[in-house]
Parts: structure tokens; sequence; C-alpha cells
């Protein structure tokens, strides 16, 4: 598997940096962004060598995220919207609106990550903002796992019930099927300019007026006079019929009707 490029959102002292240490899987944070200056802190006196943006999450544009060539996203948004003795203000909650940010980012990247791992709290999820976090998911040709745990699950004396969230793209996503399917599930949220991106992106053609014909039954034998032009060629192709459809329905009409 190639390393790990690790975008630590909302990384405040890096608990799931620590996180990704412990696994001995191979890989780096290529950036961790918080806004809390102590934590950041402390977060650059155990990681002296990880880049640490001191930026509002909102802030940082799409081309910057895409420099990163992130291919992991680890978060931990602001839980204080979603829990229990809180008041619930879910999406309406101001500390919502960098998370909406993301979702909002993720079918605009270059290159979707291929794993996400979300923490938050008990509460979260019934929240609409993990609404439209999956729906997200799913557009963008992830599967995802929900769980709620605690550290007393895995013998730990502490009762923390949390909720966390594992996506990963499905392969088909990876290896170029899905990928078509969902820049065109997505195309309607997009400016002219990005509509134009992904779809370069995609590197998609015409088919030649050959491969119409082919499509359309013709056999190898048919060709095109060379004067008539690519435009006249298409134009008559489409006023044409599919051979192959109509050779069926004579046989039909020959031997059966
Ligand atoms: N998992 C982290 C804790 C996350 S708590 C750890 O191990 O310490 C949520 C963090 O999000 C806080 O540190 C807060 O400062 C940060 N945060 C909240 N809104 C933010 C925003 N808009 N941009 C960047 N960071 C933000």
């Amino acid at each position: 598997m190639e390393s790990l490029r690790v975008l630590e959102l909302y990384s405040g002292i890096g608990g799931m940096h620590y996180a990704l240490k412990n696994t001995g899987i191979s890989g780096h944070v290529v950036a961790a962004i918080d806004i809390n200056t102590t934590a950041n802190e402390v977060y650059r006196h155990n990681f002296p060598e990880t880049p640490l943006w001191n930026r509002t999450i909102e802030g940082i544009s799409l081309d910057e995220f895409n420099k990163l060539h992130f291919n992991m996203i680890l978060m931990s948004p602001p839980c204080q919207p979603f829990t229990r003795v809180g008041l619930h203000r879910d999406i309406a909650d101001p500390r919502t609106k960098s998370f909406l940010y993301i979702l909002n980012l993720l079918p605009r990247l270059r290159h979707l990550p291929r794993f996400i791992l979300l923490e938050n709290v008990k509460g979260f999820e019934k929240s609409s903002a993990r609404q439209y976090f999956v729906e997200m998911l799913r557009k963008c040709g992830y599967t995802y796992q929900e769980v709620m745990l605690s550290p007393t699950s895995i013998g730990i004396p502490n009762s923390r019930l949390r909720y966390f969230l594992m996506a990963k793209i499905s392969r088909d996503t990876m290896f170029s099927k899905i990928k078509i399917e969902t820049v065109f599930k997505n195309l309607d949220q997009f400016s002219q300019e990005e509509k134009l991106q992904q779809l370069q992106g995609l590197k998609l053609r015409y088919f030649t007026p050959r491969e119409v014909a082919n499509i359309m039954g013709f056999p190898e034998s048919f060709s095109f006079p060379e004067e008539i032009s690519i435009k006249q060629r298409y134009k008559i192709l489409g006023n044409s019929l599919n051979v192959l459809v109509v050779s069926t329905l004579l046989r039909q009409l020959i031997f059966n009707c």
C-alpha cells in the first residue's frame, strides 16, 4: 500500500496523530490544522516536524488543499453543537460551518482521499451534519461504517462514549468506474469553471464516427468516402439506424410473423 499522507483537521493536541503512530502503519501528517493556540503549542512541542497551520479551516482554499496531496483525512470537528447537554443547534451552530465547508470541498478535490476517519460525541449520529456527511460520502463513492465506542469496550476503565465514522473509497471509485458517475452526480453543484475542470479530469472524449458506426452495428466493410467531412459523418450517422436492431426485426418479420 502507498504510504499514507494524512490531513489532520481540528488537530488539537494531536490525539489522531498519536493514534496513527500507534498503528505502526507507514504514513505521515502532511498538515495539522487548528485555531486553538494553546493546543497548537502542545502539538508543536510533541510533533515539531509536522506542518501545523494555525488557521480556520473555512479560510483554506481548495487549491491549498489540493497541493497537500493527502490520501487520508482524520478529523474531530467541534462537538458542542451535538452534545447531549448542549443546545443541539447542529448545522445552525456557527461552529459547524467549517465542517460544512469540508463537505462542500470534498467532491471538488482533484483526488478524493482514500480513507476518512471522523470522531465526535454521542448525539452526532442523530444530527443533520451527520446526514449531510453520509450523503456526500455516498455521492463520492465511499463505503462507510459507523460505530459508538467507549474505552470501556477495550478494557480501559474510562467511560467516554464516542461516535466514529470510518469511510473508505470503494475499489470501483479508485479504478475509474464510479469516478465518472461521481462527477456527473455532483456536477450541478459546480461553477462553470469547476465543471470544466472536473470533466477534463475524466479525460472523456467524443466517439469517432467509426466508433459510432460500430455501436450502430455497421460492419467493418462500411466506410465513408474521403470527401465527407467529420461533421457530416456525425450528422448522417445520427439520422441512420442500428443495423443489428433492424436485422433482428427483419428476422422476426420474415420467419416468425
Ligand atoms: N482531536 C483533537 C481535539 C479536537 S477538539 C485532539 O486530539 O486534541 C476540536 C478542535 O477544533 C479544537 O481544538 C478547536 O480549536 C478546533 N477548531 C474548531 N473550529 C475550527 C475551525 N473553524 N478551524 C480550525 N480549527 C477549529
